[in-house]
């Protein structure tokens, strides 16, 4: 019974990793035909698509960006072989704010990020379930999901936390004053239901936390005055 309840959870977690990462690193279907996609700039200035664009070139991402509006940031779409990669943008953000998280999600999509979240745990699951199972049959499942979520907790940690870094290296210090105003402000408002608490505290368990990344911004801010 246990082997079986393992092997079904182990399965889940291997089971919804690929399909995120199939969904949302690989085929990205969101991209296109999506009402939230911000236009290009009608007018010959340039608005968040020129700039993301323009941006990634810098970058060295051969990819064309698709900018949406939504409630947060974030990027999707981000696998070796697809010619373009999404990036969520809040509006509500001061436009300060927007660039220099633009630029936060393109360091996401340049390392491809999301394909290491979510292909690596998986793989290194599979692995050590295949691996440890002829000797510890009922065990390997649980250690197999085990390292899994650790790997992708690690990981998932430690590319946020480069993703911070990378963009406050080339930020203004304007600019990072108010990339530092908005975490604090964005993580000051104490969850409103159940399940939002319940989302935060899972999300700490894998995002660098407000504090942290609060600092990333102070040491830089030290250096530039
Ligand atoms: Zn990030």
């Amino acid at each position: 019974m246990a082997v079986y309840l393992s092997r079904g959870v182990l399965g889940f977690a291997a089971l919804s990793g690929l399909y995120f990462g199939i969904r949302d690193g690989i085929f990205a279907s969101s991209l296109s035909n999506n009402p939230a996609i911000v236009p290009p700039n009608s007018e010959g200035q340039e608005g968040y698509h020129e700039y993301a664009n323009r941006m990634a070139q810098q970058l060295g991402i051969h990819k064309t960006i698709v900018v949406m509006k939504g409630n947060n940031f974030g990027h999707l779409g981000c696998n070796l072989f697809s010619y373009q990669a999404g990036i969520e943008i809040d509006l509500e953000a001061s436009k300060e704010v927007i660039f220099h998280m633009i630029r936060h999600e393109l360091i996401h999509i340049k390392h491809h990020d999301f394909l290491t979240w979510t292909m690596v745990p998986v793989i290194l699951a599979i692995f050590t379930n295949f691996i440890l199972n002829s000797r510890f049959p009922i065990s390997a499942s649980f250690i197999g999901l085990g390292l899994g979520i650790i790997s992708f907790a690690m990981l998932r940690r430690w590319t946020e936390k480069r993703a911070f870094l990378t963009t406050i290296e080339h930020a203004s210090r304007g600019e990072n004053e108010a990339a530092r105003d908005w975490v604090r402000e964005e993580c000051s408002g104490s969850p409103s239901s159940f399940q939002q608490s319940c989302m935060s505290s899972i999300e700490k368990l894998f995002k660098p936390s407000a504090s942290e990344i609060i600092s990333l911004y102070e040491d830089k801010l030290k250096l530039q005055t």
